[in-house]
């Protein structure tokens, strides 16, 4: 289904050294229709050579409010379409199509053991969408989220993001690890599962893992191997997205 809508910026903040948080409303005041976890395909109205710069943002906000939606944007060195979005002024409008991605949590008639939300750099906006999603409340007192970053003034602060959780969340996680492109860090991020999988009372029931591509295949691996069940792993490619069809890093 990828229509294409108009939304408008209407309202725009720096959120961090490199980091941008957009509101967003649609030209008809209508609802966005999304569910936590989920993101847009956006044209950024940049154009190299003959192509169209389209982006992937996650919403940021909870989806309680359909109406007025929040993504945050990493600017990165030499990327056309971040460096687009952290130049858009308010009552730009663009079009995108969306909302896509299925990280939004299952509607299962009864969930047992912990949920683990493991979300590297910018993936934190994702995670956050997931955590306060209606869907997941039920979850929230059993839920880990763990952030593996690079560094503490990378994207947006611990603060903010602790700001955004829901109380009833039971544990957030920011662990400082590898940079992206690292050689060890994709293990570091199957360690990271490993010693949550491997810890009692209860097993990990769920697990939604969103950012680094190769962190995410090797944690997804990592819980599997604990025993978690391959269909109760959800995972959301930022970047380094694996080829088709990849089990191991
Ligand atoms: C489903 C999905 C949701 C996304 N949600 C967000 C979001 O909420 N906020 C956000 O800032 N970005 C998000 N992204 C990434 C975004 O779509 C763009 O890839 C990013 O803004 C870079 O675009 P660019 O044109 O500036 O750079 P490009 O020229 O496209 O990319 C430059 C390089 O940076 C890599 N890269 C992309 N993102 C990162 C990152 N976070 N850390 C390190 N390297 C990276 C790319 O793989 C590429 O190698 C999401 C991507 C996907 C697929």
């Amino acid at each position: 289904m990828a229509t294409h809508r108009t939304a408008q910026v209407v309202g725009a903040r720096a959120v961090g050294t490199d980091a941008r948080l957009l509101e967003l409303e649609l030209d008809d005041g209508a609802a966005f229709g999304f569910r936590g976890g989920q993101y847009v395909i956006l044209d950024t109205g940049v154009v190299v050579g003959d192509k169209a710069i389209k982006r992937a943002y996650s919403f940021a906000s909870a989806d309680a409010g359909q109406q007025r939606v929040e993504i945050i944007v990493k600017r990165l060195e030499g990327g056309p379409g971040s460096a687009a979005m952290h130049h858009l002024a308010i009552g730009s409008r663009f079009t995108f199509s969306g909302p896509w991605g299925k990280l939004q949590p299952e509607v299962l008639a009864e969930s047992t053991g912990r949920v683990l939300v493991l979300a590297t750099d910018t993936g934190i906006t994702a995670a956050m969408g997931v955590v306060t999603a209606r869907a997941f409340a039920p979850r929230l007192a059993s839920t880990t989220l763990v952030w593996l970053r690079a560094s503490h003034d990378d994207f947006v602060a611990e603060a903010f993001v602790a700001a955004r959780l829901p109380s009833a969340l039971r544990e957030l996680r920011v662990v400082h690890g590898p940079a992206a492109g690292h050689p060890e860090r994709a293990e570091f991020g199957a360690q990271i599962a490993r010693d949550l999988a491997g810890a009692t009372p209860d097993a990990i029931a769920e697990a939604y893992l969103v950012g680094d591509g190769k962190v995410l295949v090797a944690a997804r691996d990592a819980l599997v191997d604990a025993g978690v069940a391959t269909e109760r792993v959800r995972l959301e490619y930022f970047f380094n997205t694996p080829p088709k069809n990849t089990t191991s890093p």
